[in-house]
């Protein structure tokens, strides 16, 4: 894995053929650049990220050490339990970045990825706790809370 940037992780970029992705939020002033090949993306259906977010959560994750955020002093983070927080755009409101304090990554939002992402869908989670105004449909594996591979807050 690609922890730090370092020579672990320069040597991994070149592998994948340079393999970065950069993004932002709505109005610009918070924009990240990630390094390495992307996780799939796994929805959340968790009330704290339909309410964050408005809908349901789709995001990815990277190694705290391949991922460059600038605007920082734009990004304000929300505690939403006690173990985890959210990060969002102070100026637009966009949501963009899961942390966990026990973890060695960040989640970050599908939605503010720059196209061409690269981007493929992994699993649904939290599907007991989902919005009753829709159904997932889309044939992809649905977990009644997290699974062992996809850690989350306790909520
Ligand atoms: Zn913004
Ligand atoms: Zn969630």
């Amino acid at each position: 894995m690609c922890r730090h940037i370092s020579d672990d992780c320069v040597r991994l970029t070149e592998n994948r053929m340079a393999e970065t992705n950069t993004g932002s939020c709505l109005c610009g002033a918070v924009t990240f650049r990630t390094h390495g090949r992307l996780r799939g993306i796994v929805y959340c259906h968790c009330s704290q990220c339909r309410k964050q977010t408005g809908h349901f959560y789709a995001a990815t994750n990277v190694a705290d050490g391949c991922i460059d955020v600038s605007g920082g002093d734009m990004l304000k983070w929300y505690a939403a339990s006690a173990k985890a927080r959210r990060g969002f755009c102070s100026n637009c409101g966009s949501a963009l970045f899961w942390k966990h304090q026990d973890l060695d990554y960040v989640s970050v939002l599908a939605g503010a990825f720059n196209k061409p992402t690269g981007l493929e869908p992994a699993c649904h989670i939290f599907v007991e706790d989902k919005g009753d105004y829709y159904e997932i449909n889309d044939g992809l594996p649905q977990f009644p809370h997290s699974t062992p591979s996809v850690q989350v807050a306790d909520n």
